[in-house]
């Protein structure tokens, strides 16, 4: 008979700024799943976005996932760490002519949708690519990487599709309820269809790093042998994405949980950009643990 799956979960923050109670309860979140299914929770730290990550960030999420009661394995994957591994993954994808460089900026993207109003977003609100240098003959690119222009490299989304021609899904295992005190409940997962193509050409490598968030978080869930991705629900709609790259690079798909953010008491959802303060702030002004589980919402605390 085949073994059953040991069930693996993970939290990724990203040290760009103090955890939040948000982060609080994404992680506990993960810790009980692992808990519940008597698998492993597992930390990650992405810190890809080396203009903002800053180690104390990643030495304030020990402390406060410490202070949390949580405990992991060591030693802890550190996505700076891997850009060997991503690189490599990406030229698998080069090798099989799914990305293409682009040396489009931010203006010169604009400049191309300036005078259509009704263009396309992505599901996160972004304007979909315009397809500049996507059909460009090697001569040019060549040409253009011979000068020394910083670009960055694109899934071509249409031949990606092309490779994989299955429907796409995931199964989710948060099913949202009525009252948050039910989610509790045993709801089985869920099977979501997943249209990667809402993204248009994705960027897979940036210009400053050799990966972007989505490569590297499929790769790195794929190394960890994570098999429920848990996280916030404001990367549902870029798990289409994480799977359309799981089919491409030949790596197991995992099930997902997203679960609710947490908002502030006009309904704005916490943020680390927006400032919101961490909740190391609240324990170093000598709240408690109790207190501090208190605000989250269940199953942890009323909140
Ligand atoms: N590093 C991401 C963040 O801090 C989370 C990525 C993920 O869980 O897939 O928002």
């Amino acid at each position: 008979m085949k073994e059953a799956k040991k069930f693996i979960t993970r939290f990724a923050p990203s040290p760009n700024g103090w955890l939040h109670l948000g982060h609080a309860y994404a992680a506990l979140m993960a810790a009980k799943a692992a808990r519940d299914a008597n698998g492993s929770f597992l930390l990650r730290i992405e810190d890809i976005d080396i203009g903002r990550a800053r180690p104390h960030f990643t030495e304030g999420i020990y402390q406060d996932l410490d202070w949390l009661g949580l405990t992991w394995p060591e030693p802890v994957m550190v996505q700076s760490t891997r850009f060997d591994v991503y690189e490599a993954a990406l030229a698998k994808l080069r090798a099989q002519d799914l990305v293409y460089p682009c040396w489009a900026t931010r203006g010169d993207i604009l400049a191309a949708i300036q005078d259509k109003p009704d263009w396309q977003r992505d599901p996160d609100g972004a304007p979909l690519y315009p397809g500049l240098y996507r059909e460009l003959p090697e001569s040019r690119r060549k040409k253009l990487i011979w000068e020394g222009k910083p670009y960055c490299w694109r899934l071509d989304m249409t031949r990606a599709l092309g490779v994989v021609s299955q429907k796409l899904n995931y199964r989710e295992c948060y099913a949202p309820s009525e009252t948050e005190a039910e989610t509790e409940a045993e709801t089985p997962p869920q099977t979501i269809p997943l249209d990667p193509a809402l993204f248009g050409d994705v960027v897979l490598a940036r210009k400053d790093v050799p990966t972007s968030y989505h490569l590297a978080v499929v790769l790195d869930d794929a190394a960890q042998g994570v098999t429920q991705v848990t996280r916030g629900q404001d990367l549902q709609a870029a798990t289409a994405i994480h799977v359309l790259l799981q089919k491409l690079l030949d790596l197991p798909q995992p099930d997902y949980l997203h679960h609710p953010l947490l908002r502030d008491v006009s309904g704005r959802r916490l943020s680390k950009q927006a400032g919101d303060s961490g909740f190391r702030n609240l324990r170093q002004e000598g709240m408690r643990l109790d207190e501090v589980m208190a605000l989250l919402p269940p199953p942890f605390g009323q909140g």
